[in-house]
């Protein structure tokens, strides 16, 4: 079907993640029948979407030799954590920059959660001021680190390169597997989107498998115009490394409405998403990705944009961690920013 074998590919993740309904969120919606990909149960570090990328990211740290890794991301970023975690599992060095994208945060987004996590897993960690180049503050790192001796690997934020997508290309067929076996069908495919490489790895695998189910990206940073041009230049080039067809500009969709005031900011839609979901399915989504995810898909519901017969697959990317920095935006009435 899928033919991934010239790829390094280091196993890191628990896979296949399950397939499950969530009929009672179907219910309470009165809406499509709705299945969840459980990509929160990626097993690395409490799991994530993350995990995939990291396959194939780390397995070319590892063939070109570096003993560092080096990333970056918000501070509550869950990429972070997991590269944290997966270069523990190979013994390697990891270097972290987090950018402050919110001003004035409560002291749990400061400490909790994945920040804890990181410092848990020995990175070594540092700060950038929100509005920083952190691709470049992450090539004067990886210079630091060559300075001294060291032979950097630059993973790029949110894990989110042509390398990396690959993982979402191999989640297309794994799913393709599971919805045969399963005898499900699915009509569309909702999810967080935000650095790009998980629609753009899911965007080529169905091209590459001749699949043809929408994808509603739910953006968490940029407008839809900038997002869908993200999504679509990574997806040229995931095609191209693998040798699919391309994909049309019109095949990508990212939504932008539910964003709220920016990044990582609380919005009541997603506070009501996360409440709803774990209330009615005992499912933890996330404050900043997931969250704003189902809110998405939620409003989609509510907008009449799936026929009731229709089946919507809610990719969980995981994020849960980040429940425990983000406590005060779910007292009532919420705490800051
Ligand atoms: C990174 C992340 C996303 C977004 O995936 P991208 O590949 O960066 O678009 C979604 N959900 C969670 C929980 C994440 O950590």
């Amino acid at each position: 079907m899928l033919d991934l074998s010239g790829f390094d590919r280091i196993r890191l993740a628990h896979l296949p993640t399950p397939v499950e309904p969530m009929a009672r969120l179907a219910a309470d919606l009165g809406g499509p029948n709705l299945l969840v990909k459980r990509d929160d149960c990626t097993g690395l570090a409490t799991g994530g979407n993350k995990a995939r990328k990291l396959e194939f990211l780390m397995a070319a740290a590892v063939r070109e030799g570096a003993d560092t890794v080096l990333t970056q991301g918000a501070v509550q970023s869950n990429h972070v954590r997991q590269t944290a975690a997966a270069a523990c599992r190979l013994g390697l060095k990891c270097r972290v920059l987090l950018e402050e994208r919110l001003s004035n945060p409560p002291s749990q987004y400061e400490t909790s959660g994945n920040v804890w996590l990181n410092t848990l897993f020995g990175a070594e960690v540092a700060y950038r001021p929100g509005g920083s180049d952190m691709a470049a503050e992450l090539d004067a790192e990886a210079e630091a680190v060559r300075s001294a001796g060291g032979v950097p690997y630059v993973i790029p934020g949110g894990g989110s390169n042509p390398l990396g997508g690959l993982g979402y290309v191999a989640m297309v067929e794994e799913l393709a597997i599971q919805l045969r076996d399963q005898k499900l069908a699915v009509d569309h495919i909702v999810h967080a989107t935000g650095s790009a490489g998980t629609q753009a790895g899911i965007l080529a695998g169905l091209s590459a498998l001749g699949m043809d189910i929408p994808v509603h990206g739910i953006g968490v940073r940029f407008d839809s115009e900038t997002q869908e041009s993200r999504v679509h230049a990574l997806t040229d080039k995931i095609t191209d490394l693998i040798g699919a067809p391309a994909v049309p500009r019109a095949s990508v969709r990212a939504a932008d409405g539910y964003i709220g005031d920016g990044y990582g900011h609380p919005t009541p839609g997603m506070v009501n998403a996360v409440r709803t979901t774990a209330q009615l399915e005992g499912l933890l989504l996330d404050p900043v990705y997931s969250g704003k995810g189902m809110a998405g898909l939620i409003d989609l519901v509510h907008k009449g944009v799936f026929s009731r017969k229709e089946t919507v697959l809610f990719l969980h990317t995981g994020g849960a961690v980040g429940l425990f920095g983000y406590q005060w935006a779910f007292d009532d009435p919420p705490a800051g920013a």
